[in-house]
């Protein structure tokens, strides 16, 4: 027996117990209370991924879809607080994460620089406080950003504390800050979810989490079931695309697999969100409908 098979019986045996005798010599309720404990696929969108021109259009969209998380970019947020505030009036859709979006770098060597992402990105995560956000979601340094402090363990040590008084930062606005691995060819710093759940422990600090994104886990990790799971408490937000060239799940094919993530975080209890961040070489209303329909079924599937 594996462990996802040991957490489903040893429940449903709960649940079981729970209902009492009658429970006990039914086996179909039995079996639907092992279906029934999958937990719920929250699917998020960022901005430009529904069909639409205005936030009420495309919010009606993922309304009639069933997709119940929207990711702004951070940039300007706080001007768009009460812009995006009203449009998710009335809807059964929240904020899920804000995408950077800041200036600067926190591990720029130049001290202007590093206060302007200070700056900057206290400012968004006042505003993803706002609008009741998982968390802001941020890269230590990318390939680009130079000149940047160099990957010893006296800069690690630095980007635990700096982050530390993010996190406390972010805590007293009621959210979090997020860490994004991402492939070596973008951010070589930080390249694997395991390492970025090993800051936030370091940390020890409940505002400073991390995130999984399919399409850079593709390039970095030998197992996405092994990333999700190492991240654990830790985890905060995930990132979807197809795997071949960052367009719509299923637009690259067969190579577009999620179960094995998807298992991960069924056993973890996951229950934030799975964001589209990628393109599509196709029409939207279509890839987009179609995309959703493939990550339903692998997740149930998973
Ligand atoms: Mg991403």
């Amino acid at each position: 027996m594996n462990r996802r098979d040991f957490i489903v019986r040893s429940a449903a045996g709960l649940a079981v117990a729970a209902a009492g005798p009658i429970a006990l010599s039914c086996g179909a309720k039995a079996q639907k209370s092992e279906t029934t404990m999958k937990p719920e696929l929250k699917i998020s969108f960022q901005e430009g991924i529904p069909p639409g021109e205005t936030l009420s259009e495309k919010f009606d969209y993922m309304e009639r879809h069933g997709v119940t998380g929207f990711e702004p970019w951070g940039g300007g947020l706080a001007d768009r607080v009460p812009e995006i505030k009203s449009a998710l009036e009335g809807r059964n859709i929240e904020v899920s994460a804000i995408c950077a979006g800041f200036d600067g770098f926190i591990l720029a060597e130049e001290p202007q620089v590093k206060a302007a992402f200070d700056r900057t990105m206290r400012e968004i995560i006042a505003a993803a406080g706002q609008l009741g956000s998982t968390g802001v979601i941020m890269v230590p340094a990318f390939n680009g950003q130079t000149p940047c402090k160099p990957h010893t363990q006296a800069t690690r040590d630095n980007l635990v504390e700096e982050l530390a008084k993010l996190g406390d930062f972010a805590v007293e606005n009621g959210t979090t800050v997020i860490l994004e691995p991402l492939m070596r060819g973008e951010a070589f710093y930080l390249r694997q979810v395991a390492d970025a759940a090993s800051i936030c422990r370091d940390a020890a600090n409940i505002g400073v989490k991390c995130m999984g994104d399919f399409w850079h886990m593709t390039w970095e990790e030998t197992s996405d079931y092994g990333a999700f799971f190492s991240a654990g408490e830790h985890l905060q937000h995930v990132h979807i695309a197809s795997r071949a060239n960052r367009i719509m799940p299923g637009e690259d094919g067969p190579s577009d697999n999620y179960t094995d993530g998807f298992r991960a975080l069924q056993e973890l209890g996951y229950d934030k969100w799975v964001s589209f961040e990628c393109g599509t070489r196709g029409e939207r209303e279509e890839t987009v409908t179609a995309a959703l329909e493939l990550i339903r079924r692998q997740w149930e599937e998973a």
